[in-house]
């Protein structure tokens, strides 16, 4: 009966009810848990966005923002068997605008990551935030989970990443957020409320991300280490000899590498056979 009226609301194009078509955004990332939905979403804009929240609550339905569904810990999917709509922003996933010139973005929700990066690198402009599932994680989930990745520390989390932002609320009115303004004292900074939240307060639709030039230039060192001390050392060397131009610094104990060997057989071990690195 929801169903129905749910398809007879927004259309066919929006709403996905059938279980073979909906079983994919019910599973999570690692393929463990499967959970059940009423119906999935796919907005391709922002006001079908609005239009469906708008819809969910006349009907009394609870709903679920899903991005790239790579989170780990199963936040973007329903926690109450059968009871839930999942809103998935894949459609929603142009990049609206690069700005060169002052180094600025706006992107959609539902634009991959790594997209995104390839996109601006393409303009000699940098994206910083890096992380495994950047092939498949989007911009609205980093956003929601304030992402960190392996950049932190030089650029911060994702909450510094961005100027401004575009929401859809609970009541399902559009929250127009979407400053570049990088140099910003107005007030209370509203963006913040949404950053982080999970999609507890409402669904990220767009962001305006901050650029950086692209590197000309970069060094990486593998060292290997004979305890984890001897690694804080390097650390705190490597910081207060490269000051804020560190990008990345990552413990790697010897089970990683036996690892990625078990993977991948054809890797050679970066480091010399008489090395025993720690674990
Ligand atoms: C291999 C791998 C490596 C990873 N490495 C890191 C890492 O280094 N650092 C790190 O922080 N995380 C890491 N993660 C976790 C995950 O990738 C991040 O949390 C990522 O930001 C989630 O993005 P997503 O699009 O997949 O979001 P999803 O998993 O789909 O959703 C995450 C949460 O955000 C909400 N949400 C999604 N989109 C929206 C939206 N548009 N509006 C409002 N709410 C929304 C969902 O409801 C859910 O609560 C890793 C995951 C994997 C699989």
């Amino acid at each position: 009966m929801y169903l129905l009226r749910l398809t007879s609301i927004l259309g066919d194009d929006l709403v996905l009810v059938d279980p073979a078509q909906t079983e994919r955004y019910c599973r999570d990332w690692m393929g463990e848990v499967m959970v059940e939905c009423l119906a999935v979403l796919r907005p391709r804009t922002t006001e079908d966005v609005a239009r469906s929240v708008r819809a969910c609550r006349k009907l009394g339905l609870s709903i679920v923002p899903q991005g790239g569904n790579t989170g780990l810990v199963l936040g973007g999917l329903p926690d109450y068997p059968a009871g839930q709509v999942i809103f998935s922003l894949e459609r929603l996933n142009r990049i609206r605008k690069i700005e060169s010139a002052d180094f600025s973005a706006i992107v959609e929700a539902g634009c991959i990551l790594q997209t995104v990066k390839d996109a601006v690198a393409e303009k000699g402009l940098f994206f910083p935030l890096a992380l495994g599932a950047q092939g498949s994680c989007q911009i609205g989930g980093n956003l929601s989970t304030n992402a960190g990745g392996l950049n932190v520390l030089r650029y911060g989390m994702m909450r510094e990443q961005i100027f401004g932002l575009e929401v859809v609320l609970p009541d399902g009115q559009i929250w127009n957020g979407m400053s570049v303004l990088r140099k910003d004292n107005r007030g209370v900074d509203l963006k913040h409320f949404f950053i982080g939240a999970e999609g507890t307060l409402g669904i990220v639709t767009a962001a305006a991300i901050k650029l950086l030039p692209k590197s000309t230039k970069i060094a990486t060192a593998l060292i290997a280490v004979a305890s984890l001390w001897d690694a804080v050392s390097i650390y705190g060397l490597c910081r207060s000899l490269c000051s804020d131009l560190m990008t990345a610094f990552e413990f790697m104990p010897r089970s990683a590498l036996s690892l990625a060997k078990e993977a991948m057989p054809t890797l050679d071990s970066p480091l010399p056979a008489n090395t025993r690195p720690m674990y």
